[in-house]
């Protein structure tokens, strides 16, 4: 066979993830395919994207990473970044319940308090859905849950609309900025599915679950350059590597070539064979270059994203002062303010959370902004949408005058959604993509998160040099 090619198309973390594997991984390889990454942008990361703001190394994207899953922490080590690792210095959440804001108990699996004691203790519930939940406790309603639903399904009927939405929906359906009624059970929140299997209480049932947090310590850990510097330090090991790397360029097809090279991937210049390729683009994306092959994988185009914008703010400390707990704050939709409703989804305490952002005389902000039926801070050009997120952070936390300096960044259908059938959509796509050569990796697919695009474009670099290895 003439040597071996893979094409990745897509540099965001998953697709550099699959060129790392497909390099050696934690050990360069002495004999690598031909591997070459295509990014559209002008700059690889996708979604990690680090910027110098106010002397401090700032995450214009992600954060920080779940670091209770191996996978971000494995690729970190593998690159030799694990120096830079820096652990979460707070825990725990409030929710902007009835114009104040209520601690999360300890307690709350995934952000649901899981009694109805502990709905009690949250606080800024109505009687009725507290009677509600007590209700799920005593005489639960009967349920039958086969195959997938979405978590209002689940969650609606067990305890009403009001803790529905205004306490369930902003911490799961915030992640992804999505709805409950609209968001896999099974991809999004499996421990709810499993709950809602069993019979009796659903909040029994939740809180019989194992505890979130099996070992003790930190659960979420950063970069102390930020995590746009894992997606830098990964560059510069693949082109150690020689892999190809190209920015600037947009892969417009994918075509079937002879019986040498099957597939060759298409930009307005170049036609590049390959024996493997793996889309590491957005859904859609996927299905529009995989089209040119054949319509099998149409369906992906049904996979939506969210659009979002991150309001990043710098406060005088006199100026603004946090709540005592917590690395920020849940905004229910449909929260009033100023005869509208809230713009911002949630408030994090960035310089709380990361002591690499941590100045003297200062509180820095970052508000999260934007649902996939909200798009009206689309409409707001950056100055508006500060003044407006300033306005709201100070219905919200009381700040006492304007921020020293704002910065918005803006991620257009950033955000995958996982809709009811989600798992099963995915795994159609694979098996018909798989016959020609073509793998799916990243967010869209496996789970949205730093972690589970890592694991995804891994296990696609993975399964992509298992193809070019003649079985025995
Ligand atoms: C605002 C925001 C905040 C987030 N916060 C967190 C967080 O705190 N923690 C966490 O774990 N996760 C977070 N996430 C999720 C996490 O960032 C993503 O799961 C992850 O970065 C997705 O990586 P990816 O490589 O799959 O996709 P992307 O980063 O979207 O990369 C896809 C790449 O494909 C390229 N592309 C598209 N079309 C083409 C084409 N035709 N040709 C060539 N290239 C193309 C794009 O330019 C892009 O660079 C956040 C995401 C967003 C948007």
């Amino acid at each position: 066979m003439s040597r071996p090619s893979v094409v990745v198309v897509g540099g965001g973390i998953s697709g550099l993830a699959a060129a790392f594997e497909l390099s050696g991984g934690a050990t360069p390889s002495a004999n690598p395919p031909r591997v070459e990454v295509i990014e559209a942008d002008e700059r690889f990361g996708g979604a990690l994207l680090s910027t110098r703001w106010h002397g401090r190394n700032l995450d214009l994207g992600p954060d920080g990473f779940l670091s209770r899953r191996p996978e971000a922490l494995a690729l970190i080590r593998d690159v030799e970044l694990e120096g830079e690792l820096e652990d979460v210095g707070a825990s725990g959440a409030s929710l902007y319940l009835g114009g104040s804001l209520r601690a999360l108990p300890d307690d709350a699996v995934m952000g649901i308090p899981p009694s109805s004691a502990s709905m009690r203790q949250l606080g800024g519930l109505s009687r009725g859905a507290l009677a509600r939940a007590r209700r799920d406790e005593l005489i639960p309603r009967k349920r039958r849950v086969d195959g997938d639903v979405s978590i209002g399904e689940i969650v609606r009927p067990a305890l009403g609309d009001e803790i529905a939405y205004r306490v369930v929906e902003p911490m799961v359906g915030g992640i992804q900025a999505g709805r409950i009624d609209n968001l896999s059970a099974q991809s999004v929140f499996p421990p709810l599915l499993e709950a809602a299997r069993q019979r009796g209480s659903l909040l029994k049932a939740l809180s019989g679950l194992s505890p979130q947090s099996p070992s003790p310590g930190p659960s979420f850990a950063s970069l102390r350059r930020g995590m746009g510097s894992l997606a830098e330090r990964l560059v510069e090991v693949l082109a150690q590597r020689d892999v190809v790397l190209r920015t600037g360029v947009t892969v417009k097809a994918l075509r079937s070539l002879g019986e040498e090279y099957p597939l060759g991937v298409e930009t307005d210049d170049t036609l590049t064979p390959a024996h493997v390729v793996i889309l590491a683009t957005p859904a859609p994306v996927a299905a529009d270059l995989s089209a040119s092959l054949s319509d099998g994988a149409r369906e992906l185009t049904t996979i939506d994203s969210a659009s979002a914008a991150m309001v990043s703010l710098v406060y005088s400390s006199a100026d603004l002062t946090l709540p005592e707990h917590g690395t920020g704050v849940l905004v229910p939709l449909q929260t009033p303010f100023e005869g509208d409703t809230h713009l911002v989804t949630a408030l994090t305490f960035l310089d709380r959370k990361w002591s690499h952002l941590r100045r003297d005389g200062e509180v820095l902000l970052r508000a999260h902004v934007g649902r996939i039926d909200d798009r009206r801070f689309e409409s707001l050009d950056d100055e508006t949408l500060s003044q407006r997120v300033h306005r709201e952070v100070t219905a919200i936390l009381g700040a006492r005058a304007t921020p020293r300096d704002t910065r918005v960044q803006r991620w257009p259908r950033g955000l995958p959604q996982y809709y009811v059938g989600h798992a099963e959509r995915v795994a159609r796509a694979r098996q018909f993509l798989d016959s020609f050569g073509v793998l799916l990796a990243g967010s869209p697919y496996d789970g949205v998160g730093i972690p589970a695009s890592i694991g995804s474009g891994r296990r696609a670099g993975q399964s992509a040099l298992a193809r070019l290895t003649p079985s025995a």
